[in-house]
């Protein structure tokens, strides 16, 4: 049972899932558990351990990508049985989360994966997307990616996240409300950012990976779409391919930012409503947190320039030394 509250004074919202508590946790606090004996739910062969798959594109014991309902969801369809309090906003979490699983072998990473397996990756995560994004009490869905400890991962092996929530989140309403005023943006900066030179990762033929601007993060990268496309849930087969063949060259650079460097992978999408927006994936490396001043004030200290950042991507040359806080 769950339940989003929201914050009068700043319109963000904030979900109460009590049953998360209960989940398994496979670090010891922040750091990798090397123990080959792991007791793994998400193992090839342990299928029995998790909730019945959704999809699975081979039998058990022989897959490469299996989708399951969250053991322990944030939102689900049983209804909260919560009292009303009418000073506030509050909308009762129907809604669903499944886990995708994205390869068979424990410890093996996405940035390690093939350009064709990471596209039959989105291949799933879009047939999902279409499919969560039909229950009627959903209003946005959010698919992403905590890669490493730092990042939020609590089950080692490799996975994604998709969740249909009953709210548009106020990240995104915000990222409408500013971006979307008068045209797009988004493809003005993309237009802008060609020009500029400075900040561009990488791209191909239909996608733009950027440093962007005002990165909160250090190392943080947007992909955009080159042309506009509102919504993940337009992407061609070719998109896919063109995406994949992209996410297959930056990832490994990501991942060698330092050792075990946490990320999040967030695909930023348009609500169920269609109100226009230019979907994009954030990867949003985690290199010396966020602490008090961040908290109070929504205001990033970054220690990376984006220009830096971008030519980091380009060219892999200066890789960051290792810091201890
Ligand atoms: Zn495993
Ligand atoms: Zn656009």
């Amino acid at each position: 049972m769950s339940e989003f509250r929201r914050n009068p004074f700043t319109g963000e919202w904030t979900l109460y899932a009590q049953n998360r508590k209960q989940r398994p946790y496979q670090f010891q606090w922040r750091t990798v558990n090397q123990k080959e004996d792991i007791d793994c739910p998400f193992c090839i062969g342990k299928e029995a351990s998790t909730t019945p798959a959704i999809y699975q594109d081979g039998a058990d014991g022989a897959w490469h990508v299996r989708v399951f309902p969250n053991m322990y969801p944030a939102v689900d369809t049983e209804i909260a049985q919560v009292s009303k309090e009418t000073f506030y906003e509050q909308v009762i979490g129907g809604g669903q989360h499944e886990v995708l699983v994205d390869t068979p072998k424990h410890g093996q990473t996405i940035d390690q994966l093939s350009d064709q397996e990471i596209f039959h990756i989105l291949q799933v995560l879009q047939m999902r997307y279409h499919s969560i994004r039909e229950n009627p009490e959903t209003k946005y869905v959010q698919i992403f990616k905590n890669c490493g400890a730092e990042a939020g991962m609590s089950i080692q092996h490799s996975h994604w996240q998709i969740m249909g929530v009953p709210i548009v989140p106020e990240r995104i309403r915000k990222m409408i409300l500013l971006g979307m005023q008068t045209g797009c943006k988004f493809c003005d900066m993309i237009a802008y950012e060609q020009q500029q030179k400075n900040r561009i990762a990488a791209e191909n033929q239909e996608f733009l990976a950027i440093a962007p601007y005002a990165s909160r993060f250090p190392y943080e990268l947007w992909i955009l779409p080159k042309t506009h496309m509102t919504s993940f849930s337009e992407l061609t087969r070719e998109h896919l391919q063109y995406l994949a063949s992209l996410l297959q060259y930056l990832l490994p650079k990501v991942k060698t930012l330092r050792a075990n460097v946490g990320y999040n992978i967030c695909l930023m999408d348009a609500p169920k409503s269609r109100e226009d927006f230019h979907w994009h994936l954030q990867i949003l490396p985690r290199i010396g947190g966020f602490a008090g001043f961040e908290h109070a004030t929504d205001c990033f200290i970054n220690t990376v320039l984006p220009e830096d950042a971008a030519r980091y991507y380009q060219h892999d040359q200066q890789k960051i030394e290792e810091k201890e806080e």
